[in-house]
């Protein structure tokens, strides 16, 4: 059996992120719900940890 879709709970409001097919370590996904940026850190089982707030307009 494959699964086609799974889910992992988001760490900031603990809501189901459904994630494509098998993740891997550093893909980012974002929370439905509280619309967070979640970086995949360990795959079995699925881990995330709240990615890091880039912003595309720093410096110059
Ligand atoms: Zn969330």
């Amino acid at each position: 059996m494959t699964q086609a879709t799974m889910t992992a709970a988001c760490p900031e409001c603990d809501a189901p992120v459904e994630l494509t097919r098998h993740p891997l370590n550093g893909q980012i996904a974002n929370c439905t719900q509280c619309s967070a940026e979640l970086e995949v850190t360990n795959t079995a089982p699925i881990t995330f940890e709240l990615a890091p707030e880039v912003e595309e307009d720093w410096g110059e």
